[in-house]
């Protein structure tokens, strides 16, 4: 393993410390697009020691994870790097050669496309360099949908296994440290290649594309509902249930930025903000419907009209089981939405389905050939 020499440990014991001495070394906000908007923050460090171990890319992007008090002000706030975060895991030493950077600083809700698309590039170079796999640490708020989109685009045998924590880091019992170690201990595994990104979190490993928050604020907010976890930490190794499953052919990288409104059902809901999302320039809509994917009669029109200029997609709000295809003819339920243009998310939740319509769009990926592209993300 590797820390910094100049990182101070994160402190557990609610010792109070100085804002010096928890001093970011990034600022908070998030990386760019072009070279001239990458970020003069990247601190990435490599250690030259300890050949024989194997090697594990180790990033930050902020969050609960790196947050503490500071100077005994109400609230915690992302102060901590990647270092910091690294010195304070007992067991890392002996597991693997880290290579480190602080990405951002941000909590997870304002991660933004351009920070994640250069997240994305430093993961492929980092494994294209020889990594045996990455971690990434960052909010839990977002991880559902952030994870998804990583391994939409990953397309490496190496695995990119993203966490974070639910409790501050200088909280008695903090779980951040425990969450890192069962990352990297995921990471370097060969057991956990060709399993596209994963979301390790509470010991449980989850594929990125059923994971989700289920809790506000449990040190086991994560799960799969209705699939389950991939497999958990066992005596710091991982054991997966399964061998790898098939998974759909990564997409090309981001080509330009794309809005996609998302509208939830709501009872008694008239649907007028369809006409804000008519003209607000979207050009995608996501609608969390009631159960199998089914909207109110009185939104059916406005759906159909807007589905003339832009892809909709109906997911149900349940967040678990499929969409359905052929069962409800009534206006609103999936037989008319089908007939009227829309596409069905399938077994996506609502968060996950706008995830992938907006990468669909962003990928170049023709209206006429959603329908193609959706299928294969869609089905478990
Ligand atoms: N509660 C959040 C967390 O886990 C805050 C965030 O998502 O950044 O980290």
């Amino acid at each position: 393993m590797t820390t910094g020499q100049s990182a101070s440990p994160v402190r557990q014991d609610g010792v109070k410390r100085s804002r010096r001495s928890l001093e970011p070394k990034a600022p908070l906000n998030g990386g760019g697009d072009t070279p001239a908007e990458r970020p003069e923050f990247f601190t990435e460090r490599v250690d030259a020691g300890l050949p024989k171990l194997p090697h594990v890319a180790l990033a930050t992007l902020g969050g609960t994870v790196t947050m503490a008090r500071i100077d005994q002000a109400p609230g915690a706030l992302p102060v901590l790097d990647a270092d910091q975060l690294v010195a304070a895991v007992p067991g890392l030493d002996g597991l693997a050669k880290l290579t480190t950077a602080t990405l951002a600083s941000l909590p997870s809700a304002s991660l933004h496309r351009s920070l994640l698309a250069h997240t994305l590039r430093w993961a492929q170079e980092r494994i294209e360099a020889g990594a045996r796999g990455v971690v990434l640490l960052q909010g839990t708020d977002t991880i559902e949908e952030t994870a998804y989109w990583f391994g939409l685009h990953w397309r490496h045998a190496e695995p990119l296994v993203v966490t974070g924590a639910m409790r501050l880091s200088d909280a008695a019992g903090a779980d951040g440290p425990a969450n890192l170690l069962g990352a990297v201990a995921v990471a370097l595994d060969p057991a956990s290649r060709q399993r596209g990104v994963l979301v390790v979190f509470n010991d449980e490993i989850h594929a990125c594309r059923w994971v989700q928050k289920m809790d506000s604020i449990s040190t086991a907010a994560f799960a799969s509902p209705g699939i389950g976890p991939l497999g958990r930490v066992v005596e710091g190794r991982p054991r997966f249930h399964h061998p790898p499953a098939e998974l759909p052919r990564p997409l090309p990288p981001p080509q330009r930025e794309v809005r996609v409104a998302r509208l939830d059902v709501g009872l008694d809901d008239d649907g007028a903000l369809l006409d804000v999302v008519a003209q607000s320039g979207f050009e995608g809509l996501l609608v969390a419907g009631y159960g199998a994917g089914h909207v109110p009669q009185t939104w059916v029109s406005r759906l159909e009209r807007l589905a003339g200029s832009m892809p909709v997609v109906v997911a149900g709000r349940p967040g678990c089981g499929p969409t359905l295809a052929a069962t409800y003819r009534f206006a609103g339920g999936e037989i008319d939405l089908r007939e009227r243009g829309i596409q069905m998310a399938g077994w996506l939740s609502p968060a996950k389905a706008r995830v992938l319509l907006r990468a669909l769009l962003a990928a170049g990926i023709a209206r006429g050939r959603l329908a193609e592209f959706w299928s294969p993300h869609a089905e478990p």
